[in-house]
Formats: structure tokens, C-alpha cells, sequence
């Protein structure tokens, strides 16, 4: 019999759901908003993604990093396994501010990578328990709820901390390699002042988007927490 949370026919958890959903969707309308902004904004020195990313590199002392096009929209990442930063081919190709920043914060990554950051190594570390946290808490924890069994729902619980945990050690990951960047840009000469304040302002955005990211994570997990009480009164 459903009781408790159901009773009433509406599941009222489902705000912090669409909550989190909104959040997530605010974001990156900024993102994509800033994005468009400085992609239109050529740098002064010319020097596309993919070139400002192999002088920062090589001003870091790092020789054994690939710096390689790839397919899509945003997709840009740095791969530590292995050693490439990975550019999407707009970034890898165009010389605005957007695409300079970017590529200067993918590098970031790849600094934190040779030098050993923390908080990176730790991320690296808990993306197994992430991913095992957000494919499995969901159907464990509704197969708790159907069975009625504690135990089943608090795994399910725990298994969804892995995943925020995961998110937010993302943080300092994320803004770390933004910082790193700036500073870069700079030093290099890459970037004038003032167009490092562009290029803030499209990172600043992007690191938004892993805040919201968050933010509706937290929420889920309260509301997998409510939901689990509401069991428990039954
Ligand atoms: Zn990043």
C-alpha cells in the first residue's frame, strides 16, 4: 500500500527535482549566452585555441601533452590517461577570447595533472564510485521504496553521496584550472589585460554550470532522504 509521501496522489518532492532542473538549465543559458558573446570577439595576438594552448604548455615545461581537435560543441576536456588536451575543433581553430580561455583552462587541467594537484588525484580516485553512486542509487533505492526495506534505501542513499561527492570535489578542480589559466594567458602575454577580463568572464560562466550541477545533486539527495523518511512513518 502506498502511503506517507504518495497519500495524497502527488509526490511533493518532485520541486526540489525541478528545482535543480532550472538551476541546471539558468546556467547554462548563461554559459551559452557569454559563449557567444566573446566567440566573437577576436584576440589581439591572433593566436587561436590550439596555439595558445601548445605555447602555455610548453612555457609550463610540459613536452609529453598532445594538444588535438575533436568533434562537437563544448566537448573540450583534458584526458590525463591519455595526455591530451582535447579541443572542440571551434575552440582548436578560432583565435576569440572564448576560444583562447578555454583552451588556457583545458591546460590548466594538464598543469594540475604534471604537478600533482590534490584535489584532482582525488577526483580521479572517487570517478568509480561516482559512476557505480549514478547508475545504481536510483533502481536500488525505488526497488527500498517498493520492497519497503531500510537498508536497501539507505545503499541507495550512500551510493548517491559517491556521485555528489564526486561533484563537489569537481569545485576546487574546476576553478583551480580556470585561475591557473587567467594567470597563464596573462604572463604569456597571450591575452591584454583587458581581454583576460573577457576570457574570466566565459570561464567564470562554464564554472557556473558545475555549481548548478551541484546544486541539483543536493537536492536529489534530499529528496531521496525525505522520500526514505516518509517510509519510515508508514
Ligand atoms: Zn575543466
Amino acid at each position: 500500500m502506498y502511503r506517507g509521501m504518495y497519500y495524497y496522489g502527488f509526490d511533493w518532492t518532485v520541486v526540489l527535482l525541478i528545482i535543480g532542473m532550472l538551476l541546471s538549465m539558468a546556467a547554462s543559458a548563461k554559459l551559452k549566452s557569454t559563449f557567444s558573446t566573446f566567440r566573437r570577439i577576436g584576440s589581439m595576438s591572433g593566436m587561436t585555441g590550439a596555439e595558445a594552448a601548445r605555447r602555455i604548455l610548453q612555457r609550463a615545461g610540459i613536452y609529453d601533452v598532445q594538444v588535438v581537435p575533436i568533434k562537437g560543441e563544448l566537448t573540450d576536456h583534458y584526458d590525463p590517461r591519455t595526455k591530451k588536451v582535447a579541443l572542440s575543433e571551434p575552440i582548436y581553430n578560432q583565435s576569440s577570447l572564448a576560444a583562447v580561455g578555454v583552451a588556457a583552462h583545458e591546460c590548466g587541467h594538464a598543469v594540475q595533472h604534471a604537478t600533482n594537484y590534490a584535489p584532482l588525484s582525488i577526483r580521479s580516485a572517487i570517478v568509480p564510485i561516482a559512476n557505480l553512486g549514478s547508475t545504481m542509487a536510483w533502481p536500488l533505492f525505488v526497488l527500498g521504496l517498493i520492497m519497503s526495506f531500510r537498508p536497501l534505501l539507505n545503499l541507495g542513499i550512500v551510493l548517491f553521496m559517491g556521485a555528489v561527492l564526486f561533484q563537489l570535489v569537481t569545485l576546487p578542480v574546476e576553478f583551480n584550472a580556470s585561475s591557473r589559466a587567467l594567470k597563464l594567458l596573462q604572463a604569456d602575454g597571450i591575452l591584454a589585460e583587458q581581454e583576460v577580463r573577457g576570457a574570466r568572464k566565459v570561464l567564470g560562466a562554464a564554472a557556473l554550470t558545475y555549481v548548478a550541477a551541484l546544486a541539483a545533486s543536493v537536492l536529489q539527495l534530499l529528496r531521496l532522504v525525505i522520500l526514505a523518511g516518509g517510509r519510515d512513518r508508514d
